[in-house]
């Protein structure tokens, strides 16, 4: 039924807590496209772009930040470290007429990846409300 099917797909999006694809791409044991990086942060080309310009920021330490639900007041300088290397991904690529920051959560927030991430999208005119 579509009821199955919703269920199913809800679960296969879920929050697990195991590995997921970003782990790799951290080690670098699979190729992606280097926007930014320090210390703490990494952001790359997402693999489906959105807008002409798609780049996600992520924690290179996931340290139970699946999602922004999880986060804690351990995370707060972790927060502002990704926050702030989105505005220099946005910089970096010349978005000066504007960007959007996303970061879906959960599974009717369409999360797919349980590690968390920003969603640096421009390049174009954005619409609101988000879909
Ligand atoms: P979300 O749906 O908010 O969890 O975002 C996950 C994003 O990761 C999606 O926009 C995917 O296109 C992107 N993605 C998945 N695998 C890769 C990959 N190997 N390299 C770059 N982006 C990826």
């Amino acid at each position: 039924t579509n009821e199955e099917a919703a269920a199913k797909a809800a679960a296969a999006t879920a929050d697990t807590g195991g590995p997921t694809i970003f782990d790799k791409i951290i080690a670098k044991e699979i190729p992606s496209s280097i926007v930014y990086e320090d210390e703490k942060v990494l952001a790359f080309r997402d693999i489906n772009p959105q807008a002409p310009v798609h780049v996600l920021v992520i924690p290179k330490v996931r340290d139970g930040l699946t999602g922004v639900d999880k986060a804690e007041p351990r995370h707060f300088e972790i927060l502002g470290q990704l926050l702030y290397a989105a505005k220099l991904v946005a910089e970096k690529e010349g978005l000066a007429e504007g960007f959007r920051i996303v970061i879906n959560n959960g599974p009717e927030g369409c999360q797919s990846v349980y590690h968390l991430h920003l969603h640096v999208l421009g390049g174009r005119q954005m619409a609101w409300p988000a879909g």
